[in-house]
Order: structure tokens, then sequence, then C-alpha cells
């Protein structure tokens, strides 16, 4: 360990931009592994907005207490416009300097590595990432924290609205969230059974898809779901397109932000703890200005400029099977 390595003692925490199930777990897990080695943790409220505002609260092991299985963060998190201004980061930075903070672990999607690589670059405050957004849309690792909780909850919707769907012979068009990516209709379009799923990374053809209905209604089948991530197309315009080209009665189900809400599952609170940990690893190795993922199983480490190139979700095969199983 070299001198610089010694100095360190003290790290902020702060979780930002959306929340995503399974961020207590990892604050829980950056505040017992720091503590374990030694560290002090500092949490910090409300994600950037904290930081240029000065809202710290020390955290200690038992302050994390009974925190692991809930949604949500306790620390709040903030999306901050004035964190993108010169004058909001010397803000920031003052912050951590006064509180003697000596490396600070952000815990986001791609736009809290942003604010991190600009307080890494530009401020030379040592950072590091733990990815945590619903949208599983960074590099580096296989998934977010967030996401699988996200899409056991929309597929715990669909399957209850399945149920009306198949008992009044209904078309149900369900919205996901996903503006951006299909990551989570398209998984829960293969774990529901929908008949059909639109993505903003595929073209789709509408009259196709109720030439299908049709034909399937005129062989009995009685019920229908359609998964339309947010960002593929409006879900309404989508039913009301059903309505008038198969006469079938069609119902529209937005599911919001119950996806971003609710207990983290057992795989979010595992990656979670893993990931808290490593990134404190980071830390202590003095390797800044990077990001912790899972590959393949294995903790992975990406600097932050590439983990927020962003990857496209792997839609193709997933919708390729999608419509044979159906
Ligand atoms: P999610 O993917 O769940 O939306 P996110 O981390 O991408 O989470 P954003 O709202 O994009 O959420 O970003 C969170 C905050 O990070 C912003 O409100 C802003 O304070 C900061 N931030 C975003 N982009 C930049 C940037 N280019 N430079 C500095 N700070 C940034």
């Amino acid at each position: 360990m070299d001198d610089k390595m010694k100095k360190l003692k003290r790290i902020g925490v702060l979780t930002s931009g959306g929340d995503a199930p399974g961020m207590n777990a990892a604050i829980r897990s950056v505040v017992r592994y720091g503590v374990y080695h030694n560290l002090e943790v500092i949490g910090i409220l409300r994600g950037y907005a904290g930081l240029i505002n000065g809202n710290l609260r020390p955290l200690d092991h038992r302050s994390v207490s009974g925190i692991i299985n809930r949604g949500g963060t306790i620390l709040e998190t903030a999306r901050c416009d004035e964190f993108l201004t010169e004058e909001g980061q010397r803000k920031a930075v003052e912050t951590l300097k006064r509180n003697r903070i000596d490396a600070l672990v952000v815990i986001g999607g791609d736009g809290t590595y942003r604010g991190a690589i600009q307080l890494w670059d530009k401020w030379h405050i040592p950072c590091v990432g733990v990815p945590a957004t619903i949208d599983n849309d960074l590099n580096g690792t296989d998934i977010t924290i967030g996401a699988d909780t996200a899409i056991n909850t929309a597929l715990e919707a669909t399957d209850k609205i399945r149920d009306t769907a198949t008992s009044m012979e209904r078309v149900f068009v369900i919205e996901v969230m996903g503006r951006d990516s299909g990551f989570i209709a398209i998984h829960v379009a293969l774990a529901s059974g929908a008949e059909e799923v639109l993505v903003p990374e595929l073209s789709h053809n509408l009259e196709d898809m109720c030439r299908d209905i049709v034909e399937g209604s005129r062989r009995g089948k009685n019920s229908w779901i359609i998964i339309v991530a947010e960002g593929a197309a409006r879900a309404d315009k989508v039913a009301e397109k059903i309505t008038e080209m198969t006469g079938l009665e069609t119902r529209v189900a937005v599911l919001g932000h119950i996806q971003r809400g609710g207990n983290p599952t057992a795989q979010d609170r595992i990656l979670a703890a893993r990931l808290g940990a490593a990134a404190v690893d980071l830390i202590l190795n003095g390797e800044f200005g990077k990001a912790v993922g899972i590959k393949d199983g294995e903790i992975n480490v990406v600097d932050l400029h590439d983990a927020v190139k962003g990857k496209g979700a792997v839609v193709e095969p997933f919708y390729q099977l999608t419509r044979i199983l159906t």
C-alpha cells in the first residue's frame, strides 16, 4: 500500500437518478464492508443535490439494519440540474473537501456515472460506480441492480391481467417501462407467454399483428397479451388500432411506477451485496474512475467512460423465441 492509499479514511456514498430496487442492499454492503475495513462511511442525501447542499449523514453498521429487503433508497435520490454546471460541481467538491471525504461511491444509472466522470476527470475526486437502474443499459455488467425486480414486478402484474383477459375474451395492451430499451418488455413477454411484444429496437407491423389476432380468434383463441415498451409505441394507439382492425374489445394497462418499487428479488439483493463490496475493494486498491459489474458470474471492472457507452438490450433472439412459443 502506498502513502496515498494509507491516508484514505472516509468515504461517501450516494444514490442518484431513478431509484431502483436493491439500492438499499447496495448501500448496506458499502457501509458494512467499508466499516469492516476500518473506513468511515458518510451517506449523502438526495444524490448530487445533497452533495451540493451538504446534506450528509454518517452511516455506521447499525444504521443500515433492516434495509436489505426494502425498495427505494434510504439516502433518497434526485435528478439535479445544478450539478451539470461548473458552479454546482464546485460546490459539491467543496462539500467533499470540507468533510474530508476521500473517495465517493455513486450508485445509479448512466447519468449518475456521467456525474462521477466529471468529478474524477475534472476535479480529481476519487469515484467508483455501482450499476443500479431498472433499464439494464450500462456496459461492463451483464445485469444492473433493480432490473430483475422490475421484470418480476411487471410479470406478476401481467399474469394477473392475463386472468381477466382469458375470462372476458379480451385483448390487453400492457405498457412497461423502457424509453430507449426493450429489455423489460422482452423479458416480460417471454416469461408471461405474451402473444406479441413491441420494443424500440425492432420495427413492427401492427396490421400483421392484427391479422394474427383475427386468425387466432377464428381458431378459438380467447385472450391476447401485447407487451409494449413505452419507447416503442403509445399503448393507447396500439389498442385503438387493434379494436379498429379486429373488432375485439381491447384494454390498456400502463404499469408505470409500480415497476420501480417493491422488495428486491434475491438476485438483486445478492448482486447489490457483491457489487457494493467490490466497489469498496476498488477504493481500497486505489482504482478510481471505474465501475463494478458482473460478467459470467464474476466481478468485472470497467472504466466509467466505457460503462456509459450504452449496451443495446439483446432483444432479437428473445423476440424470435417469443414468437415461436406463442
Ligand atoms: P436512471 O437510468 O435510472 O434514469 P440515471 O443515473 O441515468 O438513472 P439521470 O437522471 O440521467 O439518472 O442522472 C442522475 C443525475 O446525474 C442528474 O440529475 C445529474 O445531476 C447527474 N448527471 C447526469 N448527466 C450528467 C453529466 N453529463 N454531467 C454531470 N452530471 C450529470
